[in-house]
């Protein structure tokens, strides 16, 4: 895709990650068919999810919203392994999820970390649980140190870190690992606002590098148009998936587009569907345009397309980003 505001040459890609081929792959990465969970057995059971299916592709960034309580970690904890779903069933690479394992990353808003171990060692944990040769770990650790950008405070002790700083090492941590998948729970909800945003572009950035699959809970709607090349929305408890948008913002940003994107007017109509889903609010976008919304971010008064002209939106800022699905 390319998009009119271009602000800077796409980053470098690493060696490592074959050129030109990130969404050509059509196999699902993830499968998950039918699945519904209740928590509490006989007269106090109650369902968490109802008939949740979706599928996840690799190299996808698939961004979950719903309203509080819809039973998103819920679906996570099952991607993960964490808890067996009550009916219905979850595949990776076809094969069915039996149990907590390194090919699916987590990522925590809280993320536990070994307080009184150093940044450097807490990264290096799988690794070394994995039993891999000591020079390897070490490679390893400051490749991932380097990538969350944590070099110069690889020696300081967990307990001194920010929430930023503590959510780079846990980013490091799981990715070292090389998973499937990176799953995270609202990472970046207990952070401030700038430091979200600079969590968001180091997500964005290692996604874009690295080509990893990403699946990320967020309640808020920017975070997602910002990161996702997919949006699910689920419905209020029991949640299942009422709406499967895909979004180019954050591609194309990736590819070069400048800040101007977060406030075109593709962006705030998509902003808006999302919204009037979960709020349960129905009508067009553009009618709300005026006010502030309930996230508290005023409206732009007059958005501008993806050609910086007022009105009309361009084709393709909002499709698929050539998936293939
Ligand atoms: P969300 O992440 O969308 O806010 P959750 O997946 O955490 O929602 O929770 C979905 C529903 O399941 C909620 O009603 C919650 O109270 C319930 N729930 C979550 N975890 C448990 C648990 N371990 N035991 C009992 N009920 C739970
Ligand atoms: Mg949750």
């Amino acid at each position: 895709m390319t998009f009119p505001f271009s602000r800077r040459k796409p980053p470098p890609q690493p060696p490592e990650v074959p050129h030109g081929v990130p969404f050509a792959v059509t196999d699902e990465l993830i499968s998950c068919e039918g699945l519904s969970l209740s928590f509490g057995k006989g007269k106090s059971s109650s369902p968490a999810i109802a008939d949740v299916s979706f599928s996840v592709f690799p190299g996808e960034f698939v961004c979950v919203m719903g309203p509080s309580g819809c039973g998103k970690s819920t679906v996570l904890n099952v991607l993960a392994g964490f808890i067996p779903p009550t009916r219905g069933r979850v595949l990776l690479n076809r094969e069915r999820i039996g149990g907590a394992d390194r090919h699916r990353g987590v990522v925590f808003q809280k993320p536990p970390l070994f307080e009184w171990f150093s940044v450097r060692k807490n990264i290096a944990f799988g690794p070394r649980m994995r039993g891999l040769p000591k020079g390897e770990i070490a490679r390893l650790t400051d490749l991932y140190l380097a990538r969350v950008g944590l070099e110069e405070s690889a020696d300081r002790m967990v307990y001194e870190l920010s929430g930023g700083m503590r959510q780079r090492v846990a980013i490091a941590r799981s990715l070292i690992n090389d998973p499937e998948i990176l799953l995270m729970d609202e990472p970046f909800g207990a952070l401030d606002a700038l430091t979200r945003e600079q969590m968001q572009d180091l997500v964005r950035r290692i996604w874009w590098n690295t080509r990893k699959t990403i699946f990320f809970i967020t309640h808020d709607v920017d975070e997602a148009l910002k990161l996702a090349t997919r949006v699910l929305v689920m419905s209020k408890s029991p949640g299942t998936i009422v709406k499967d948008l895909p979004a180019g913002f954050s591609r194309a940003y990736a590819e070069g587009a400048d800040d101007r994107i977060w406030f075109s007017e593709d962006f705030y109509r998509a902003r808006r569907e999302i919204l009037d889903l979960i709020t349960g609010r129905s009508g067009d976008g553009a009618a709300g345009a005026a006010g502030a919304d309930e996230q508290g971010a005023p409206a732009p008064e007059r958005p501008f397309n993806a050609s910086g002209a007022r009105g009309g939106a361009p084709d393709g800022l909002c499709g698929t980003p050539s998936a293939g699905h």
